[in-house]
């Protein structure tokens, strides 16, 4: 299982065989490999094996990685993506080195990214945070106030509105997994309507992937199926 290559390879079929069972086109489904706690020699595999697209979790354990790899490897496009929670006094870290932003809940960081994006780089690539499971302890925004954050996020001339993201409630039951993935798609869905450009569902990670991709997502984010276990100190 620590074989990063073969992993990959594994994870890949899945994918496509998930897709295909229902009725998708395998290529609107992107595989971000989250690299949270690995080293950099595991994510040097993971690129030798045709993985470009990484997910961190921790501000400062990512651009290291980042800077890394921009030295190690200047030529190969690497694109990373955020998806931890963000404290405010870290944003200028991650509007300074990150292509993506998946956990955004609140309009201040949003301005706060927009603000300190580099003139010299492209859009910083926004997903909006819902807690589709409606937990009062984790992060996200709850589903009815996404509309209103959409219309302040859009003002952003630096950010470039893409979709929603989330991370459900841990549940080993497909058909409750199901539900609340439905319950997400339904809510682009509607969105798409006013907002043609949001086109990205990020969700999906080793234990729903497969309810997840049913439901329509275009981006899971892979870390324990692809790395290993993690080992927190
Ligand atoms: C850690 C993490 C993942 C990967 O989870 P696995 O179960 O290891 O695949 C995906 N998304 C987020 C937001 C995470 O924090």
């Amino acid at each position: 299982m620590n074989n990063v290559h073969d992993n990959l390879l594994v994870i890949k079929n899945k994918i496509q065989k998930i897709a295909l069972e229902c009725e998708r086109d395998p290529n609107t489904i992107e595989l971000i490999a989250v690299s949270k706690t690995k080293p950099v020699t595991q994510i040097t595999e993971a690129i030798n094996a045709g993985q470009f697209s990484f997910g961190e979790n921790y501000v400062q354990e990512g651009v290291e990685k980042i800077h890394y790899f921009k030295q190690m490897m200047p030529d190969t496009p690497l694109i990373w993506h955020f998806i931890g929670p963000l404290q405010s006094n870290k944003s200028k870290l991650v509007a300074e080195n990150f292509d993506w932003m998946h956990t955004i809940d609140r309009f201040k960081i949003a301005q706060r990214l927009n603000d300190q994006r580099p003139a010299d780089k492209a859009k910083l690539n926004i997903l909006i945070q819902v807690n589709i499971s409606q937990e009062s302890s984790k992060s996200g925004v709850a589903a009815q106030e996404v509309p209103d954050l959409v219309k302040q996020i859009i003002t952003l001339p630096n950010l470039n509105l893409r979709g929603l993201m989330a991370i459900p409630e841990i549940d080993n039951n497909f058909d409750n997994q199901l539900y609340v993935f439905n319950k997400m798609q339904q809510l682009l869905q509607s969105l798409q309507t006013n907002y043609p450009f949001m086109d990205t569902l990020s969700m999906g990670m080793t234990g729903d992937m497969q309810a997840a991709i049913v439901a329509g997502s275009t981006m899971v984010r892979i870390g324990t199926a692809i790395f290993g276990a993690r080992q927190y100190l």
